[in-house]
């Protein structure tokens, strides 16, 4: 790995493809939710917040000046001169396919922008968008990223998902018929799942070899239902030191070739209420890295014995 890292990193990838830094920059599309909007509910997953995951976007500002004010940020930051447009809050392929060609084609629109990162739910895509998102995936660099968090059925109902395994499967078959880049996300920690049922959602991603993954830890907001669940059921959160062990052994059984996008979350230190630790992205990814290294582990040497 080019960072000399024990696993295959966005980062890593985007410099191989694109021969320099590439970096992310988050945008607010201005989409709802169908788990949110009261097609399928009003309540959202548990853990949903006011930002529909996208803490880190400013919705009060058109795409063009999310866009140009992020890549300032990011060219002082991290000295980069091309970027990936990434509309990560809310769903964002919950709209006509005019709205979505619309906003997606504003987003690319400037030349820095060498790529499209769409985060959405396998439950909200049509033939019309599929075809769109084929051609679209011919013209610049696309991947789609799900929110599947788990591949427990129970669960699922119990963070009010609004959608079964079955609806993930369809949708992933249709996007790799068409080349088109998958990445899913896992949260660890979710309410009463333990470590295997952690790892089964780990080893079925690993099996569905889709393109990335990114892993979140479960983080309480207080702008969120799962702040309200918690004080009322008050069940158990992962250690750091519970976590940190998961993920080196959730990433041993991972495909060598997936590109891991994210190794915790992110959370709004302003409305983060437990646990502490979620807050120290880069204290986790660091005890990550020591973990790998004191168990002699690394992405991929676990996989086969997955199959
Ligand atoms: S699918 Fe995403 S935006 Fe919709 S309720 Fe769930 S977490 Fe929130």
């Amino acid at each position: 790995m080019l960072s000399g890292k024990r696993y295959n990193t966005l980062n890593d990838e985007l410099f191989k493809i694109f021969g320099e830094k590439v970096s992310k920059i988050a945008i607010d599309g201005g989409f709802t939710c169908p788990n949110r909007d009261g097609r399928l509910s009003y309540s959202g997953c548990l853990f949903c917040n006011e930002k529909g995951s996208g803490d880190f976007t400013n919705f009060n500002l058109d795409i063009e000046k999310q866009i140009d004010s992020q890549i300032e940020i990011n060219k002082r930051k991290w000295k980069t001169n091309k970027f990936i447009a990434y509309f990560q809050s809310f769903t964002n392929t919950y709209a006509d396919i005019d709205t979505l060609k619309l906003k997606y084609e504003n987003a690319m629109s400037r030349k820095d922008i060498v790529g499209l990162a769409i985060a959405t739910r396998p439950d909200c895509f049509n033939e019309e968008i599929y075809d769109y998102l084929e051609e679209l995936n011919n013209r610049t660099f696309l991947w789609i990223e799900l929110g599947l968090q788990t591949v427990s059925e129970d669960t699922a109902k119990l963070i009010n998902r609004g959608y079964d395994l079955n609806t993930y499967e369809e949708t992933i078959m249709e996007l790799k018929k068409r080349k088109i880049r998958v990445v899913t996300h896992l949260i660890f920690g979710l309410p009463y799942e333990d470590k295997v049922d952690m790892l089964n959602s780990v080893k079925y991603l690993a099996k569905t070899n889709t393109w990335g993954v990114k892993f979140h830890s479960l983080y309480i907001q207080t702008d969120s239902r799962l702040y309200d669940y918690y004080l009322k059921e008050s069940f158990k959160l992962l250690t750091k030191e519970e976590y940190v062990d998961i993920v080196s052994i959730a990433i041993s059984y991972l495909p060598r070739e997936m590109v891991i996008h994210r190794l915790t979350g992110d959370a709004n230190k302003k409305l983060l209420f437990k646990p502490e630790w979620s807050c120290d992205k880069l204290g986790v990814i660091s005890s990550i890295d020591k973990k790998l290294k004191e168990l002699d582990l690394y992405q991929g040497v676990n996989y086969n014995s997955n199959m």
